[in-house]
C-alpha cells in the first residue's frame, strides 16, 4: 500500500515510523514543504512531557497523553536521547486558587497520574526553595526533552524502514484519480492509496483540499517566551506551574528548566496574525482573513472570550508577563529575563466559536485528518500514532 503523510512534525514522523512497523510493506512518504524537520510546533515549544494532570478523564488528551508519556521515555531510554523527570509543581498563590488545584487533583487522580501529591509549602519550600504559594500538587515524573531531536531520531527509523521524508514538498492540491489520492507536492504529482493529514497549522487547509469540511478552523495563538538570565536559573530547579484558567485550554505563564539547562519563562497566550510567523508583529493578510472569515470567532469573542481577550492582549506586555511569573517565584526581576523565541499553537475553534478542547480526527474513506493536535500533542506523538495506525491501514 502506498502511503502518504502531510507534515514531518513529531505527529507525521511518528505516524510515518508507526505504519512502517505494522505493515512493512507498505511504502510510506512523509511530504514536507520545509527544509527540515519539526520547524514548526515541533520545534517551538516547552518541551514539557506531561503526566496527564489537566485533561478531563476519559478523553483522548486524558488516555493518549498517559501512554505516550511512557512510550516517549522508553523510546529516549532506547535511543540514547536526555529524557529529564524535572518534577513539576502547581502552585496556588492564595486560598482562591486552592479549588481550582483541587480540581486539578481530581482529573490527574482519574488519569491515573503516576506519583501525584498534595504538598504543603513547607513541603513546596524543599523542592523549589524560591517559590512563594499556599499550597501545591507535586508531579514528580512530569519530565522534559527536546521533541525536535525527538523528531529527528524518529524520521532516521522512517528511513531506515525504507520510507522517505521529502523536503520542500508542499502540498498544493489533492484530487481522487482513478480510486487513487493524486496529491500535488514539490511541483510533482504523486499518488497514494491513503493520505494522512498531520499539517499542524496549515492542517484544516489541507484537510479542505483533500474534501473534508471546514470546520474546525485553526486560530492560531502566539505563546511568547522569556527566560532566566544565565546568572538567575538557580531560581527555578524543576518546572513550576499556575492553577491555569478554566476558561482556556493554556496552561497559564510558567517556568520550564529545559534539557539544555536554559529556564524558560512562558509561554502566555495571545490571538496571532499569522500561523507561521516567529516575530510577535508578525502578520499575514490571509490568516488574518482566515480567522476574521470564520463565524466561530465571533461567537467565541462574542462570549466566555471577551474578557479573555483583553487579558490576552495586555498579556502580551513584558510588565504583564513578568508579574504573572512574579506571582509565584518573586524574586524574578525584571533585569532576570531575556526575550526568547516564540512558538504559534495551533488551536482549532469550530462553528459554534467553542475552542476544540480534545485532539480531533476526520476520516473520509482513503484521508485522514488530524484537525486538532495541540498540546500535550508531542507528549502524545507516539500514542496517537498508535491510535491511528490501524485506522489508517483499515481505511473506511
Ligand atoms: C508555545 C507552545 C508550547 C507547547 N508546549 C508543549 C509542551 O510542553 N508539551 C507538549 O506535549 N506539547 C506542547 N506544545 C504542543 C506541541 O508542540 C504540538 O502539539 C505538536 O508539536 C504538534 O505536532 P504536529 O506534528 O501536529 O505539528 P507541527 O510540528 O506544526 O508540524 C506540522 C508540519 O506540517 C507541515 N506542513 C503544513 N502544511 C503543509 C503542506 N501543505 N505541505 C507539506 N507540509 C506541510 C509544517 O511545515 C510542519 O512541519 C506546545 C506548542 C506550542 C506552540
Amino acid at each position: 500500500m502506498d502511503i502518504g503523510v502531510v507534515g514531518a512534525g513529531i505527529v507525521g514522523l511518528t505516524l510515518a515510523r508507526a505504519l512502517s512497523m505494522a505493515d512493512p510493506a507498505s511504502r510510506v512518504t512523509v511530504l514536507e514543504k520545509e527544509p527540515g524537520i519539526g520547524r514548526h510546533q515541533t520545534g517551538h515549544n516547552s518541551g514539557v512531557v506531561h503526566a496527564g494532570l489537566y485533561y478531563q478523564p476519559g478523553s483522548l488528551k486524558a488516555q493518549l497523553c498517559s501512554r505516550g508519556r511512557g512510550m516517549m521515555r522508553e523510546y529516549c531510554s532506547d535511543k540514547g536521547i536526555a529524557f529529564e523527570e524535572a518534577g513539576k509543581l502547581v502552585v496556588a498563590v492564595d486560598a482562591g486558587e486552592v479549588p481550582g488545584l483541587k480540581e486539578i487533583e481530581r482529573r490527574a487522580t482519574a488519569n491515573g497520574v503516576p506519583g501525584l501529591r498534595w504538598i504543603s509549602p513547607a513541603e513546596m519550600a524543599a523542592i523549589e526553595p524560591h517559590v512563594r504559594g499556599v499550597a501545591a500538587l507535586h508531579s514528580p515524573h512530569t519530565a522534559v526533552v527536546d521533541f525536535r531531536q525527538v523528531a529527528r531520531a524518529v524520521a532516521e527509523d522512517v528511513r531506515a524502514a525504507g520510507g522517505e521524508v521529502r523536503f520542500g514538498a508542499e502540498v498544493r492540491g489533492i484530487r481522487r484519480i482513478r480510486g487513487r489520492v493524486a496529491v500535488l507536492a514539490g511541483g510533482e504529482v504523486l499518488s497514494f492509496d491513503r493520505l494522512v493529514i498531520c499539517a499542524g497549522l496549515q492542517g484544516d487547509r489541507v484537510a479542505v483540499a483533500a474534501g473534508d469540511g471546514a470546520d474546525p478552523r485553526i486560530v492560531p495563538f502566539l505563546g511568547m517566551y522569556y527566560r532566566l538570565v544565565p546568572e538567575r536559573r538557580n531560581l527555578v530547579r524543576g518546572l513550576i506551574y499556575p492553577v491555569p484558567d478554566a476558561r482556556f485550554p493554556f496552561l497559564g505563564v510558567h517556568l520550564t528548566r529545559t534539557v539544555h539547562g536554559e529556564v524558560l519563562v512562558g509561554p502566555n497566550a495571545v490571538l496571532g496574525l499569522a500561523r507561521e510567523a516567529y516575530r510577535a508583529t508578525g502578520m499575514r493578510v490571509a490568516d488574518v482573513m482566515s480567522t476574521l472569515g470564520w463565524p466561530g470567532f465571533y461567537r467565541l469573542a462574542g462570549r466566555d472570550f471577551r474578557a479573555g481577550v483583553h487579558e490576552l492582549i495586555g498579556a502580551a506586555s513584558r510588565r504583564r508577563f513578568l508579574s504573572a511569573a512574579q506571582r509565584y517565584v518573586p524574586e524574578i526581576g525584571d533585569r532576570d529575563i531575556d526575550r526568547a523565541p516564540l512558538g504559534v499553537r495551533a488551536q482549532a475553534v469550530d462553528r459554534a466559536g467553542r475552542l476544540v478542547d480534545d485532539f480531533a480526527l476526520s476520516e473520509l474513506s482513503d484521508v485522514i485528518a488530524v484537525r486538532n493536535a495541540p498540546s500535550p500533542a508531542a507528549t502524545s506523538s507516539f500514542a496517537i500514532a498508535e491510535y491511528l495506525t490501524p485506522k489508517v491501514l483499515a481505511g473506511r
